[in-house]
Order: structure tokens, then sequence, then C-alpha cells
């Protein structure tokens, strides 16, 4: 377990977000057209390959894994791969980022299998206007999963909602309210310019973490923290509540910096930075040299020099990069 992942500006990746599907029963407006192509089933990773790529990052000094999509909850058998990651010794952080549509059914066999935190996907508390924004969506589903997830026994679970001016922004204090309400964290996203929507202007809708920030502090005054999930929010705290509020500001508050994470695709394309296309073939070294996991941690070394030192993103509208969001899930 010595070996450390460093790339070439110093930074040591230590968490990976490992995509299990592009497939999910949402289309968000900032994730994907409303048509989409998904991938055929030879081409994406087994769930023993998932697991494979897993052990090998964490056997290279990996912490935390988040397991993400599209929507991982829509692939089958999922709860096999967390219990083949969740057993993996050396792994300190075991997260999942989901719609929480399929929470309900699964949440208490994902948290027996040893999964530790849930991020949940919440851009609204209007039954209609969550119907708008994810195009397919029942809040209803989801309100219930929040609650399945909890009664699992999912600790400090987080809320992610991506804020778009005249979409949203106007229900910031109500998802805080809510947050509150049911003990759960909360982490406001400024949108990133993946993939070629087809809903929306990102340069209109664009809404900075700043002034998310001015809407909630006109009911709450937020003192920051050093407090951190390995991830790239901020995170800040109120003074009558355990409620945190996170922002992840790709464009008003840069964080390349201290960058410490990589992605998986789930067709096994390991993706150095999500605002670039620097990236390596892991499934070639997968089906090429099946089993072999010298094989796989030593692509996996050799990719470190491709990261990127940064992400190129404006808020101008174009899309800088072509790949959606579903694609890897954030
Ligand atoms: S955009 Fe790239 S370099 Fe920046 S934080 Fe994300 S993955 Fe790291």
């Amino acid at each position: 377990m010595g070996h450390q992942l460093i790339d070439n500006f110093g930074r040591q990746v230590r968490y990976v977000r490992l995509s299990v599907t592009d497939r999910c029963d949402f289309r968000c407006v900032y994730c994907m057209s409303e048509e989409m192509t998904f991938l055929p089933r030879a081409q994406v990773l087994t769930l023993e390959e998932l697991a494979m790529v897993a052990r090998a990052f964490v056997e290279l000094g990996v912490e935390k894994i988040r397991l993400t999509g599209g929507e991982p909850l829509v692939r089958r058998n999922v709860g096999q791969l967390v219990a083949d990651i969740g057993a993996l010794p050396g792994l300190k952080d075991f997260a999942m980022t989901t719609n929480g549509a399929g929470l309900g059914k699964h949440a208490r066999q994902l948290r027996e299998a040893g999964l530790q935190r849930l991020n949940i996907s919440l851009d609204s508390l209007d039954p209609t206007r969550f119907r708008r924004l994810t195009r397919t969506g029942d809040l209803e589903r989801v309100l219930a999963g929040i609650r399945a997830a909890r009664e699992a026994g999912f600790e400090r679970i987080k809320l992610n909602a991506v804020v778009l001016k005249g979409r949203n922004e106007d229900e910031v204090l109500d998802l805080v309210d809510f947050a509150r309400g049911e003990g759960l964290d909360i982490s406001f996203i400024e949108e990133m310019p993946l993939g070629d929507v087809s809903d929306h202007s990102r340069a209109e809708t664009y809404c900075s973490s700043d002034e998310v920030q001015a809407l909630i502090e006109q009911r709450y005054p937020l003192l920051p923290t050093t407090e951190s999930s390995l991830g790239p929010s901020r995170y800040f705290r109120m003074g009558d509540s355990d409620t945190r509020i996170g922002f992840i500001s790709p464009h008003s508050h840069n964080f390349c910096a201290s960058c410490n994470r990589v992605r998986v695709t789930v067709e096994g394309r390991l993706l150095l930075c999500l605002g670039n296309e620097h990236s390596v073939d892991l499934r070639a070294v997968l089906r090429r040299h099946p089993g072999d996991m010298a094989a796989l941690k030593e692509a996996i070394i050799q990719a470190m020099p491709l990261k990127p030192e940064r992400h190129h993103f404006t808020t101008d509208g174009d899309v800088q990069v072509v790949r959606f969001m579903n694609t890897t899930g954030g």
C-alpha cells in the first residue's frame, strides 16, 4: 500500500469517482439532452472489472471512492459491487451520489453492504418544477428515498443542488430550511459546461456561489469552517443548526490547485480531469490482461503525468467539454 499517485504538480490522487453506468431514470436539464444514446453492454465494464479498478486504486493509496453514474442505482446488482468495494482494506471513505429515486428500495442493502455516505441530488421542492428540471423525476419518490436512507442508518446525508438562475434560485432558502428540518447537509453547485444541453443557455442561467451565499445570508449568517470531505466543497456553518452548507464553485472559486481526484467512466476510461479529455483506456488493459492487478496498477501509475493542471471553464455558455455529465457523474 506504499505507492502514492502524484501528478506533475505535486498533487496526490486520494479520491476516485467511479461511474458504474451512463444510464439514468432522470434526464436533468443541466446533465443531459432530452434524447440520449447510451453505451452498449459490451463497452461497459463488468461489476468484477469495476471492483478490480477500485481495488487497484485503493492499493495505490486512494482513501475515498465515490460511486456515480448516470444513476448508480439503475445498474443491476450494484449491491454486489458495493459489498466488494466496501470490504477493501485501506478504504477510509466510501460514498455514492444518487438521484435518490431508488433509495426506497435499496438504502438498507447499501448500508449493510458497507456504503458509508450518500449525496442525494435535490434541485427543487416543488413537484411540478422538479419534474421540469429532471424531465422525468417524481419528487415524492426522492423524498421517500431520503427518509429510507436515514432509517437505514446513513449519517451526514448531503443534498446536492445545482442552482440555475431563473429556474430554481428562488428556492435556495427553502432548500436550506428543508435540510435544517431534516438534519441534512446541503451543497450548492455552480453548473459546469459539460455537453451541449438543449434546454437552456448556460450564460443566462449561471448563478455564482457568491450570489447563492448572499441569498442564504439574508436569513442565516454563515460561518466559514475548515471542515472537508476530501471533495471540492467549501463548508460553512450556521450558529443555530448542525446542518453544513457547502459551495462547489468551479467558476467563482477555482479549486484545481488542491485537486486530489480522478474519474473512471463506466467504459473504463481513466479521466485525469473533469474539465479536459486527457485519459487512459483501462478497459483495454483489463481485457488484454484479465485479472492482472500489476498491469492495471502500472497503467494507472503511468497515467499520472497526463493530469492537467486545471480546467478552463467559462461562464459564457460555450461548451468546453463535449461529453455529457452522465458519463462521469460530476
Ligand atoms: S477541473 Fe480538473 S484539475 Fe480542476 S479540480 Fe476538477 S478534476 Fe481537478
